[in-house]
């Protein structure tokens, strides 16, 4: 198992500390994976996304994982209402820590663990530090996390809970991204980013293995918001495995949603352009997708468009009026995720057709993580 740079092919030990390579290309993983036996695996595997575990990066000191688990993964995927059978629900705040981070979190904080590192740093608008404080307070690494000082008061509670120590950065997510960089060139410390280290990815893809599992094939689309991409990117991962293994003829259609008020992706993809320009940042209700400049901004266009996929941009009163709906169906979700819903009836609006398809969407963060 290696890193490899997506732009010079350069490898790199798995011990590398650096989060890009040389020549600033970003990083993948490389290594073996054997295709899931999906028949096989409900009588003899644990109830989590470790149950895959001959498709994820785990070759090396084999038990880092059982120290690291918190039993994340395999969430409830439920149809939204009976008048609604063909919208399905990924309930996946039934996770440790109430978001899907804990996918990637648990996957990369079991590689901290491997490499015995004794302190990490990460940067976050909240779910993600949220995440991985907790699976470094679990494994006893200490835990920096610089967040946005616009991060609600229930994140930093939650980060803090954890032992984790708080670093909250005026200005954009930008300004915060560049001061943990900044601390971890000082430091040295690891730097568990779930942007840059593709380990986190490797853990989000087990988002569609799951459904895969659950409901015996793949839907016609998937709903994905995106902010920095981790579950778009780990989705499509999965896709290309599920392909290559023979279990799916055709990729899903990714259906990517951002805010009108923070769409850098979307406007690229709308525009025709392979890479993202920066936006100014107007603030959004979806503040978990908020973000201006996406290091894998590249990546996540590729991805949407080799599933001829689509990207769907919500106003702000149509994610307050979606959160109140999903409500009234029993899902309490917070604020950033129900632009996911308000993306499903946009669609909807512009492709009734849409009705009869199966699509799933996340339920990416529970309700009493948003401030109000
Ligand atoms: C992290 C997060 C997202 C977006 O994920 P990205 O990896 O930034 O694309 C969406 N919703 C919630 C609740 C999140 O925590
Ligand atoms: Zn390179």
């Amino acid at each position: 198992m290696n890193y490899i740079c997506t732009e010079c092919g350069k490898t790199y030990p798995i011990d590398w500390e650096g989060y890009t390579c040389e020549c600033s290309g970003l990083l993948e993983l490389q290594y073996e994976k054997r295709p899931i036996d999906f028949e096989r695996l409900s009588a003899c595997r644990e109830a989590s996304l470790w149950r895959y575990m001959e498709a994820l990066p785990m070759e090396w000191e084999e038990d880092a994982w059982k120290r690291t688990t918190m039993g994340e993964g395999c969430t409830p995927c439920i149809p939204l209402s009976v008048t609604r059978p063909n919208l399905l629900i990924k309930m996946d705040f039934h996770n440790p820590t109430l978001s899907f981070k804990d996918r990637g979190g648990a996957m990369l904080m079991a590689q901290a663990a491997r490499l015995h590192t004794p302190r990490v740093i990460a940067d976050s608008s909240g779910n993600a530090g949220t995440s991985i404080s907790a699976y470094a307070a679990r494994l006893g690494i200490g835990c920096d996390v610089f967040v946005p000082a616009s991060t609600s008061d229930s994140k930093v509670t939650q980060i803090t809970a954890h032992g984790a120590v708080i670093h909250k950065i005026p200005g954009s997510r930008q300004d915060t991204a560049e001061a943990a960089i900044r601390a971890v060139k000082e430091t040295g410390f690891f730097y568990a980013s779930h942007i840059f280290n593709p380990f986190f990815t490797e853990g989000t893809k087990t988002y569609v293995y799951e459904i895969y599992e659950q409901i015996g094939s793949l839907p016609d689309a998937f709903l994905i918001p995106v902010g920095n991409g981790t579950l778009v990117l780990g989705a499509y991962k999965a896709f290309c495995d599920l392909k290559e293994w023979g279990y799916i003829d055709k990729l899903p259609r990714i259906l990517a949603v951002q805010a009108e008020n923070c769409m850098p992706i979307a406007s690229a993809f709308f525009y025709g352009e392979d890479t993202v320009t920066p936006v100014a940042p107007v603030p959004t209700l979806a503040e978990g997708i908020a973000i201006t400049a996406p290091p894998r901004g590249s990546q996540i266009l590729a991805a949407v468009r080799a599933t001829k996929g689509d990207m769907i941009t919500v106003g702000e009163s149509a994610i307050a009026e979606a959160r109140k709906e999903l409500a009234s169906h029993g899902i309490y979700v917070e604020i950033t995720s129900a632009a996911n819903y308000a993306a499903y009836k946009k669609y909807l609006g512009l492709q009734p057709e849409a009705a009869e398809q199966k699509i799933v969407l996340p339920a990416c963060g529970a309700g009493i993580k948003s401030s109000h």
